[in-house]
């Protein structure tokens, strides 16, 4: 994964100052999962924040995973606020993030999906601190490679609040979906 992520960085020199992401494996494979059966035919975008339990840590790694164990939920990546993605399940595991939903005549989306959470909140009193710009370059270079690997198209990445309306409301208000497809039309340039 890095690899490609170095060629896509290399691509897109001169058009940003994206720098590649720092990866962390510190936590992969010690969340709940199973195997997959089903191709990935989507990615769900998330968001996720310890504030109720933490203000003062609500966007401590470490805080989130522990939430995430204390649920028995998990994710392929989690973004943290400085753009270090962490690799929480491979993807050929099935994580747990979708619960349930809906989405183009299929549902239960874990077993066809893979999951992102970004580091931040959706509602709350720290809602308007949004997500970084770290946070959407390493969003979107993890998207492009995960959408080469598996020929997914923008339209494949979708949010939580999508596919479980009325029970979920990630990642929210101030996730911009312009800024990411803006940079996949870039792509096509
Ligand atoms: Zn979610």
């Amino acid at each position: 994964m890095f690899e490609m992520l170095k060629k896509i960085f290399l691509m897109m020199v001169g058009q940003t100052k994206v720098e590649i992401p720092k990866i962390d494996k510190s936590y992969l494979g010690k969340l709940p999962s199973s195997s997959r059966v089903k191709p990935i035919k989507f990615g769900i975008i998330h968001c996720v924040s310890a504030w109720r339990v933490n203000p003062d840590k609500r966007n401590d790694i470490d805080e989130i995973v522990k939430i995430f164990k204390d649920y028995k939920v998990s994710a392929h990546a989690l973004i943290a606020r400085d753009g270090t993605i962490f690799e929480l399940v491979s993807d050929d595991r099935v994580a747990y993030h979708a619960g349930k939903s809906f989405w183009r005549g299929k549902s239960s989306l874990n077993k066809w999906s893979l999951g992102v959470e970004l580091v931040g909140a959706y509602n709350g009193p720290y809602l308007s601190e949004g997500f970084t710009d770290e946070q959407y370059d390493s969003l979107i270079l993890w998207i492009k490679d995960k959408s080469d690997s598996y020929n997914l198209s923008v339209e494949d990445w979708i949010g939580h609040e999508m596919v479980s309306p009325g029970r979920k409301q990630d990642p929210g208000p101030k996730f911009s979906w312009y800024r990411l497809r803006q940079n996949f039309s870039n792509k096509e340039e």
